[in-house]
């Protein structure tokens, strides 16, 4: 009989993880540790979103700060970041850096990437954004065919046509249902788990009727959700087409 333990698995108090966080300071282009805290987490903390505040409050700063890799590249909201076994591994290093200094290091990356890929041709550019493309559309269907394409684009050296004609397809993948134009925002809707068009494009339509878009599901308001940490790639998918 449960009465007779007190103490039954659900008394115990959650369980709870450590680690530690490099603050960033830039130096010659590159990350440098200027110090350590270290955070303590329970599994509901384990998002980008939480461990953010976590690293502000362990700072005492009010200051926005990035969560990056050892490489710079901004820690994104994915599936894969969403648990505490991503949080936990401390031989994963995390960085924290202040916001001013992260724009200043991405213009800096940014500056030599064009430089190198003025050398090694623009499509050499999209190897970069991969990993972050992958890492935020890991559970998204159609984005799949999207990212394998821009996989094969960042091999070549050079423009084919037919690598031009895969790059628009890599552009369609993410053209907004409404306004036909690349997406800013981009939404995901469960219910034919598509990627279908802006923000604003969707809160526009959801005015005046509440079935999706693409397949007329109904109910629609409740399976559109922001996909976040694709604006990055967004705006370089626009640049390159632009050039
Ligand atoms: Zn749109
Ligand atoms: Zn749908």
């Amino acid at each position: 009989d449960m009465q007779d333990f007190p103490t039954s698995r659900s008394n115990f108090p959650p369980r709870q993880f450590q680690r530690s966080v490099h603050i960033a300071e830039i130096v010659n282009d590159k990350l440098t540790a200027a110090r350590t805290v270290v955070i303590r987490f329970l599994e509901s903390d384990a998002t980008v979103e939480r461990m953010t505040v976590k690293v502000k409050e362990a700072l005492g700063c009010v200051e926005e700060i990035t969560l990056t890799d050892s490489q710079g590249n901004e820690i994104v909201d994915s599936e894969g970041t969403r648990s505490s076994s991503y949080w936990k591994q401390n031989s994963r290093k995390i960085y924290a850096i202040f916001e001013d200094d992260f724009v200043e290091f991405q213009n800096g990356r940014r500056q030599k990437t064009r430089r190198r890929s003025e050398e090694t041709g623009i499509l050499q550019e999209v190897l970069g954004k991969i990993d972050q493309l992958k890492q935020a559309t890991e559970t998204l269907q159609n984005a799949t065919e999207a990212i394998n394409l821009l996989s094969d684009l960042a091999k070549v050296k050079s423009t084919t046509a037919r690598q031009a004609e895969q790059l628009h397809l890599v552009m369609d993948a993410f053209c907004c249902h409404v306004c036909k134009s690349l997406m800013s925002k981009p939404m995901f809707s469960t219910c034919c788990q598509s990627l279908l068009g802006c923000q604003m494009c969707v809160e526009h339509w959801l005015l005046n009727t509440n079935y999706c878009l693409k397949c007329r599901a109904e109910d629609f308001e409740f399976k559109v959700h922001e996909v976040k940490g694709l604006s990055a790639v967004l705006a370089f998918l626009k640049e390159v087409h632009t050039e």
